[in-house]
């Protein structure tokens, strides 16, 4: 099937940041393969900024690299890449100082396109970006700012944050982007949960066991071990990419499918979630036996007690989950790259056939990572003669050969994101009441380990996890989907 594109506005989007990782892995490649996916106006302008002292041909140089080395755009046509670079534009810039700013502003004041400013740097200068926006005239009020995470490191960070953007722009101009909700998969929660009879009835606790949320990854802390170190698993992962997650899956139907419908019903369930008991929780930091560094080593503090490993048991007080466990967990180093959303189902009440001595379970598994896709596991009669002999079965299907857009892959989540700022539309962005709920949940488990002075479990790089994690579900008589499976 080849999905629809329609094309945004023409639009003037400003990268601060635009020499940075981020601009170079995403951002980039991704609005380039939206022009060559013909979403992306070709009087749209795109304006790098940063303080690197580059004029527009550097930039573009730059650019055609990022491309090439993470572009994909595998389906574009021959200059392609020349027709979108015609489209870029450089200003050396600073945030926390005068140079740049008018020169930025003479180059965008007078458009009449829709303005979006991407703050791809650290959160240290969105306050002072918000701020230089608005002493230059540039923060009118149909122009919108694009925020990275981190939000805020704890709740008091993330106000001070909030307040210093809101000084300037409005909530509705404020797209605060955590890249899982762009996830072809992730939206698709949304679409099966809420597009089809046959789920959302069976969707709370008289027939849902439990439900796992699971964001695995192989690789360690890498070049990023001094930040890494100061925020955790838990604030790098399980603040706002697991919580959105648990927010999706848990939510009440919205009236609308519009952003403050959404938005509201996912801060509900933050605001439902019940604290968080030390027994419930299980932290973990990776040790290697080869040439790779162990955790700490990778950091470079032989005492740390930073967990690259968490695994939590979370409850949600209200009507439709009370009493259902949600169990969360994600960890660098582990067996294999993946993201899953696992429903259990409960156990049927009542088996009518006699050979059937098994215990069946419907299953729906939503694959965010590697392969995109839904599985739903059945339970049917295994072939062939000997009786009535039941055997689990999956149903499968897999996104990108069920939806690749002109034959090749879906879009990336941020460029769907990006898209999205386009048209203003904040469904998948958090909103800012949304961010403090999930920091005023997260902070008192992390100061409790601080006050309980606890150090992570140790656990080998390419396991599931410390063996702590699968005991707190053996607990409770379950056990975690194998990551290696
Ligand atoms: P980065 O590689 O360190 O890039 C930072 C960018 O900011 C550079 O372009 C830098 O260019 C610019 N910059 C720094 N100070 C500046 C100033 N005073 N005025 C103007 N520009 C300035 O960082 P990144 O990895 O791209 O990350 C950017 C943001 O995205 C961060 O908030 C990060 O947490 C978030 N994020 C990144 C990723 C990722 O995969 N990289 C993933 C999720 C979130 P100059 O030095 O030339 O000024």
């Amino acid at each position: 099937m080849v999905s629809r594109v329609i094309p945004v506005d023409a639009f003037d989007l400003v990268i601060f940041g635009g020499t940075g990782d981020l601009a170079r892995r995403k951002i980039l490649p991704g609005l380039f393969r939206r022009y060559c996916a013909g979403q992306m106006p070709s009087n749209s302008r795109i304006v790098g900024a940063a303080r690197s002292k580059l004029d527009g041909d550097g930039y573009r140089a730059f650019v055609t690299e990022a491309i090439h080395e993470f572009g994909g755009g595998r389906s574009c046509e021959d200059g392609t890449l020349e027709s979108f670079l015609k489209q870029l534009d450089y200003v050396s810039i600073d945030a926390r100082g005068e140079a740049g700013w008018d020169e930025l502003a003479d180059k965008i004041k007078d458009s009449k396109l829709v303005r979006a400013y991407y703050f791809s740097v650290g959160p240290s200068l969105f306050g002072d970006l918000a701020e230089r926006l608005h002493l230059h005239g540039l923060a009118d009020e149909d122009s919108r700012i694009v925020v990275e995470k981190p939000f805020g490191r704890d709740l008091e960070t993330a106000k001070a944050l909030n307040a210093s953007l809101a000084e300037h722009f409005d909530e509705n101009q404020i797209y605060r982007i955590d890249h899982y909700l762009g996830k072809e998969t992730v939206q698709n929660l949304m679409a099966v949960r809420f597009g089809n009879m046959l789920f959302e009835p069976l969707w709370n606790a008289q027939y849902v066991d439990h439900i796992q949320i699971t964001v695995a990854e192989t690789v360690g802390v890498g070049g990023r071990g001094e930040y890494y170190d100061k925020s955790g698993a838990m604030r790098d992962m399980v603040q706002n990419h697991l919580m959105q997650l648990l927010c999706l899956i848990a939510m009440e139907p919205p009236a609308k499918f519009d952003p403050s419908a959404v938005r509201d019903e996912k801060l509900k369930v933050i605001r439902a979630l019940d604290p968080v008991e030390p027994h419930q929780i299980v932290r973990g930091q990776y040790v290697t036996h080869d040439d790779s560094p162990s955790y700490r080593k990778a950091v470079n503090d032989p005492r740390s007690t930073t967990e690259s490993f968490v695994a939590l048991k979370v409850g949600i007080s209200n009507w439709r989950w009370a009493g259902i466990p949600f169990y969360l967990r994600t960890g660098k180093m582990l067996a294999k790259r993946a993201s899953e959303i696992t429903v259990v189902f409960k156990q049927r009440n009542h088996s009518i056939f006699e050979e059937d001595e098994l215990e069946h379970r419907n299953i729906l598994s939503i694959r965010l990572q590697p392969d995109e896709g839904i599985t739903l596991g059945v339970t049917i009669k295994e072939p062939g003669p000997g009786g009535m002999r039941l055997i689990d079965v999956p149903l499968d299907m897999s996104f990108a050969e069920a939806l690749g857009e002109d034959g090749g892959d879906p879009p990336d989540a941020y460029e769907r994101l990006i898209m999205d700022v386009i048209r203003g539309n904040q469904t998948l962005f958090m909103r800012g009441d949304e961010v403090e709920a999930a920091w005023a949940w997260t902070d008192p488990i992390i100061d409790g380990w601080t006050q309980r002075g606890e150090v992570p479990k140790p656990y080998d790089a390419g396991s599931d996890g410390p063996g702590d994690a699968e005991q707190m579900l053996a607990r409770d008589g379950r056990s975690w989907r194998p990551i290696s499976s």
